[in-house]
């Protein structure tokens, strides 16, 4: 399955792909060569809205069109379908794994998310606990609304 790394101006596509269970490698800080050297090397499809970037250099690459996130998305979803994937760390991007014992979690979570939440997930990376709570139903919603 192909993998991605977006420039410094897609931090929020970035996110939101990795929700989605792409592979997406993002640097807040880092200049179009290095960039575009990572890509080349680790085969990645460069995410981009800088046309310049991709006229100066041969790289592999989705030229986003859309200003907006929404836009930006759909744009990715419908060149690369989102298929069978499980989410990733929105984060860092590592991998999630399912919390077993829900114990461990005892005093990493907050109290009432302990009692009310039955499955956490923690990043394998950078272990950061994930749960299907409000923000992960918000998310949903926003993508049936691209109709993904
Ligand atoms: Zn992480």
């Amino acid at each position: 399955m192909e993998a991605f790394i977006a420039d410094a101006m897609l931090g929020r596509l970035a996110r939101w792909l990795r929700f989605l269970g792409y592979d997406v490698l993002y640097f807040r800080d880092i200049d179009d060569r290095e960039l575009v050297r990572i890509a080349r090397r680790k085969g990645r499809v460069l995410l981009t809205r800088d046309r310049g970037l991709v006229r100066d250099f041969r790289v592999h690459h989705l030229l986003i069109r859309s200003e907006h996130l929404k836009g930006q998305l759909a744009e990715v979803l419908r060149e690369y379908p989102p298929g069978n994937r499980s989410s990733r760390c929105m984060r860092c991007n590592g991998l999630l794994d399912e919390v077993r014992e829900k114990e461990e979690l005892l005093n990493e979570v907050p109290e009432h998310l302990f009692h009310s939440v039955d499955s956490f997930q923690r990043c394998q990376a950078c272990g950061s606990i994930y749960w299907k709570g409000s923000h992960y139903a918000r998310m949903l919603e926003s993508l049936r609304e691209i109709q993904i």
